[in-house]
């Protein structure tokens, strides 16, 4: 029950393999339905490998394995319909033998980490990008790449035709298009390095706004087409925001199920499909569960003791912070208009016990998705992407309360550029704009997907680093300073460089949130005041707050 959800490709068909043995062995329903289930994760495996040929072949088999689902009584399932099942896997097991998958899948790069190691957390990560550009080629091309190492990626150029390394399987690859029409060739290569590197995103600078051009780049397997007018400044923050998007906190759901049992069941389900949860078994710690867990996803029970899951349902929706939290029932409840009426009261959907694991799997996610969609706008601000002051400072919150738990440390920095109205005064607000666009990519191309970036201010920003010493939270502040310091600034008459000054503070040395933003801010003033393009501590707290 607490096994970890299977890691490599091999992995999964192993898991599939041993299941499908299982079943064969006694036929007994609850095998069955694990036998889908590996199925359906070998399918999303596979989808995030972006091998569509084998996701088609695994659909097909979760199909024919779906339509035969039945229920305890169907099983175990007639020698035709296993033939059937048996053919469909043998071809998908063939297929996926011939296809060498890449070594590693970076989202997981984050999750391999043993927290013993945190000493040698990566900060710099290894985030290789392909440049592949046309022989003797400068201009954009070249100061794409510069661009890109400042901002802490590995750039590798690479020659149309030339044939990539093979061992390395890079974030992404930039294809900058060769002078003249695109020839057959160029395809061809295109194909190859799709062919030969699953998992990068692929994409093309200078397509032409056209839909055709762009369908036959798009068969050629790039995955994103940027038109020429659109300047290299934009691809940078394209591939920020994939790295993002690759690194994104795992979906977190709340269970609230009072049947121990029932409550098991689900979150193996939810493991499997490599979902996070907490089971909770008294809705009257519901509250106190969701600031603590802060979960994407309620899946709540309908017959609880004390209230039940419409009760509890309709509390959460009088609240500001829950009203749109989505809410699916997992009940036994069979009456129609007790379904209707559980939704007309705030739930989001309705889910039949027994549950279908795949069903509950994929409404879980797909609810999931939506709802960060929708939070992305409200919590986002508009001209970075960083979390904007209200969502940082939740964050923080609770962030502090995790830490506060497990007694690991927490550095919070306050980052305010230096002389940044000289900036807007002398080169214009959009340049000014542009300044505090690079500081915010920096961040996120510098800290890790569990670190906090938030745009505190105009040109402010708060930072918090859980679970590193202070001593490596200072450093890596430290650094990404001399680096910013470093960095040139596009202006119409040239490149500008500016600095940053950061002010420190640490629980537990300070120990609630709000004393934790002033006591980082104490500091920051002792940094402006001490001369700027520098990074300060608050060693002792001087007040109590609580
Ligand atoms: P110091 O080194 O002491 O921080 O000097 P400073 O000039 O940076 O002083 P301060 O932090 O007080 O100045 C902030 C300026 O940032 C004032 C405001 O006009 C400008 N600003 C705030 N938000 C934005 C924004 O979104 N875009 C631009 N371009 N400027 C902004
Ligand atoms: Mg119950
Ligand atoms: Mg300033
Ligand atoms: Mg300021």
């Amino acid at each position: 029950m607490t096994a970890l959800p299977p890691t490599s490709t091999d992995d999964r068909i192993d898991v599939l393999r041993a299941r499908w043995d299982a079943y064969l062995a006694d036929g007994l329903f609850e095998q069955f339905i694990e036998f889908a289930v590996a199925v359906n994760s070998l399918a999303e495996h596979l989808n995030r490998l972006r091998l569509p040929g084998l996701v088609r072949l695994c659909e097909g088999l979760e199909g024919v394995a779906l339509t035969r689902l039945g229920d305890e009584d169907a099983h175990p399932l007639g020698d035709q319909d296993v033939a059937i099942i048996q053919r469909q896997l043998d071809t998908l097991l063939g297929a996926v033998a011939t296809v060498k998958p890449p070594a590693a899948v970076p989202e997981r790069r984050g999750e391999e980490l043993a927290p013993a190691a945190a000493n040698e957390v990566e900060w710099i990560k290894p985030r290789t990008i392909w440049l592949v550009s046309p022989e003797g080629s400068s201009g954009m091309a070249s100061a794409l790449a510069s661009q890109m190492r400042y901002f802490g990626f590995q750039v590798i150029d690479v020659n149309w035709g030339t044939p990539p390394p093979v061992e390395d399987q890079p974030l992404a690859v930039l294809f900058v298009p060769p002078p003249g029409d695109m020839q057959a060739a160029h395809f061809e290569f295109i194909s190859a390095v799709r062919a030969a590197s699953p998992v990068s995103q692929l994409f093309f600078l200078g397509a032409q706004s056209a839909i055709e051009p762009i369908v036959a780049l798009m068969r050629a397997g790039i995955d994103v087409s940027i038109p020429a007018e659109e300047q290299s400044a934009m691809v940078l923050n394209r591939i920020l925001d994939l790295v993002q998007n690759l690194e994104q906190d795992k979906h977190r759901v709340l269970v609230v199920e009072d049947s121990r049992v029932a409550g098991a069941l689900i979150q193996r389900t939810l493991v499997q499909h490599g979902i996070d949860s907490l089971v909770i078994r008294d809705p009257g710690t519901l509250i106190e569960s969701l600031e603590a867990y802060r979960p994407d996803l309620v899946l709540m029970d309908m017959y609880m003791p004390r209230f039940n899951g419409v009760e509890a349902t309709r509390v959460l929706r009088q609240m500001s912070a829950y009203s749109t939290l989505p809410i699916v029932y997992v009940s036994s409840a069979t009456d129609v208009g007790m379904q209707v009426e559980a939704l007309r009261l705030g739930g989001d959907q309705f889910l039949t016990k027994p549950f279908n694991p795949v069903l509950l799997a994929a409404v879980v996610k797909t609810k999931i998705e939506r709802f960060r969609e929708t939070l992305r706008s409200t919590r986002l601000d508009g001209l970075t992407g960083l979390l904007n002051h209200t969502a940082a400072k939740s964050r923080l919150k609770a962030l502090l309360a995790e830490a506060a738990g497990g007694q690991v440390p927490l550095t919070v920095a306050m980052i305010d550029i230096d002389h940044f109205k000289a900036i807007n005064d002398t080169y214009g607000h959009p340049v000014g704009d542009q300044v505090i666009r690079a500081l915010a990519w920096l961040l996120k191309g510098r800290l890790r997907s569990s670190d906090l970036i938030g745009r505190y201010g105009g040109e402010e920003f708060l930072v918090a680093l859980p679970g590193v010493t202070p001593e490596q939270a200072g450093g890596v502040i430290d650094r990404i300073r001399h680096d910013f310091a470093a960095l040139p600034h596009a202006h119409p008459g040239g490149t500008l460089h500016c600095t940053f000054s950061a002010g420190l503070a640490a629980y537990p040395v300070v120990d609630a949130a709000s004393g934790l933003t002033e006591a980082a801010d104490g500091a920051l003033l002792q940094a402006k005041r001490l001369g700027r393009n520098r990074v300060e501590w608050t060693l002792s707290e001087t007040r109590n707050v609580v």
